[in-house]
């Protein structure tokens, strides 16, 4: 049995300036402009309390090269990323208060998986919608679908 330490993740994303190149490179290539990265973190602390700690820290990076009115059409992309994001993580909290108590840390892994998946295939499904198919999907979790 845990309890659950999940506040609300922050409401507006840190943003970074940083080279084209890094974003390449966290993105798998990708995107060389933008990228969103909700750098979560999903633990039981080993301090017998059976706490369940769910913790974002959303930043958005934007590539140094681009010109103002680049950067200002990239950000505007990465924030639809970034509010795709916080649906879900309203999702995932809802879920977990139902769930928290009766499960194990099997089932509160499957959860999170299923969470980052979703927050992929949301990707996925924005860039469609643009025409571009870029977003590399990881594999489907093999699990059932908790939520
Ligand atoms: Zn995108």
């Amino acid at each position: 049995m845990y309890t659950l330490d999940f506040p609300n993740p922050p409401q507006r994303p840190t943003i970074r300036r940083v080279p084209g190149r890094e974003i390449q490179t966290m993105s798998r290539r990708s995107e060389d402009r933008g990228f969103f990265n909700h750098h979560g973190s999903f633990n039981v602390p080993g301090d017998g309390r059976n706490r369940l700690v769910v913790r974002f820290g959303p930043v958005i990076y934007l590539a140094m090269e681009l010109s103002p009115a680049e950067r200002s059409e990239v950000e505007s992309h990465e924030m639809d990323h970034f509010n795709d994001f916080l649906a879900a993580a309203r999702d995932l909290k809802n879920h977990l208060n139902r769930a928290v108590r009766q499960a194990t840390w099997a089932d509160l892994q499957v959860a999170w998986d299923w969470f980052n998946y979703y927050v992929r295939d949301d990707a996925r499904n924005l860039h469609r919608s643009m025409g571009r198919d870029t977003i590399v999907m990881n594999p489907r979790p093999r699990s059932t679908a908790p939520y």
